[in-house]
């Protein structure tokens, strides 16, 4: 026998045993007497996923005891429903607690019933630290602009660009026609703007909040001539050459010169960030 759904309001919490939600039963469509208290019922969660984590996790009955376990304490209480996670409570109950099952260890499980060891490759903890960085899946359209995932690529983490540089790489204008072809991506929406249409400033300026350039200043040394880049938090009016260690006035070459932006953090890395951005990207179109 079943009942209809019903939502209610939950409350999240943390605590040692990592993320979960709370709530209240609604009223049920029963008799729950306390004479009763030996009647069990099943409760079917049916929730969002909460961050890396899921509260009704995919229906495998192989996995009830794990779900159980992680999710209530008891690997006996647990029945994998189709879209929905079973709890076995007593009729009297009027309150349920349930801890979100983080992804990682949930896919492990799920190979792990098929005879096959999984864990997280190097590639992959370094793509899901670029979706962090970039604030989640949806930080990353960005990276569907063409002209972004072009200047990522040529400038190597030692080299930097200035701004103009930058926003004719973003702008991806047709050296034939001088067409921008950023056109295309107009409508993204990569953040909250005031005005209908996305210009390369804006992409630009979204991905130096999101740390994937920082900026600084290019520097000439009086002594070995060689040029040298610092940032902007080590700019100082007397800076070090990083080459011969002399140590210099810089306010002379402020005039003319112009912020130079280096790839920093994880973008910093010289490893195409192992095809990170890619999967991204992917990973947004599918989610
Ligand atoms: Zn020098």
């Amino acid at each position: 026998m079943t009942f209809a759904a019903k939502s209610v309001l939950g409350a999240s919490l943390e605590d040692g045993l990592g993320t979960g939600v709370a709530f209240q039963l609604p009223e049920k469509p029963f008799l729950a007497d306390t004479a009763l208290h030996v009647q069990k019922v099943v409760v079917s969660v049916t929730g969002p996923n909460i961050g890396n984590a899921m509260l009704t996790p995919p229906f495998i009955p192989q996995l009830n005891e794990y779900y159980g376990r992680t999710a209530y304490f008891r690997g006996s209480a647990a029945r994998s429903d189709p879209g929905g996670l079973g709890i076995i409570l007593n009729v009297t109950d009027e309150q349920l607690t349930l801890h979100t099952l983080p992804f990682p260890e949930l896919i492990s499980r799920i190979f792990e019933i098929h005879g096959i060891k999984a864990k997280p490759s190097p590639a992959g903890l370094l793509t899901s630290r670029l979706v962090a960085q970039m604030g989640g899946l949806q930080g990353c359209r960005v990276f569907k602009i063409a002209g972004v995932r072009s200047l990522i690529k040529k400038y190597a983490p030692d080299r930097s660009f200035e701004r103009t540089e930058a926003l004719t790489m973003i702008g991806d204008a047709d050296p034939a026609t001088h067409q921008q072809r950023f056109d295309a991506y107009k409508r993204l929406y990569i953040e909250q703007r005031d005005k209908p249409e996305l210009k390369p400033e804006d992409a630009f300026l979204y991905l130096l909040k999101k740390g994937v350039f920082r900026a600084g200043l290019k520097l000439a040394c009086p002594t070995c001539q060689l040029d040298f880049w610092v940032t902007l938090d080590d700019a100082k009016s007397t800076t070090e050459c990083v080459y011969c260690g002399f140590a210099f006035n810089v306010v002379p070459q402020l005039r003319d010169r112009n912020w130079a932006y280096r790839r920093s953090g994880l973008f910093g890395r010289d490893d195409h960030q192992r095809g990170g951005i890619p999967v991204a990207v992917m990973l947004h179109f599918s989610s």
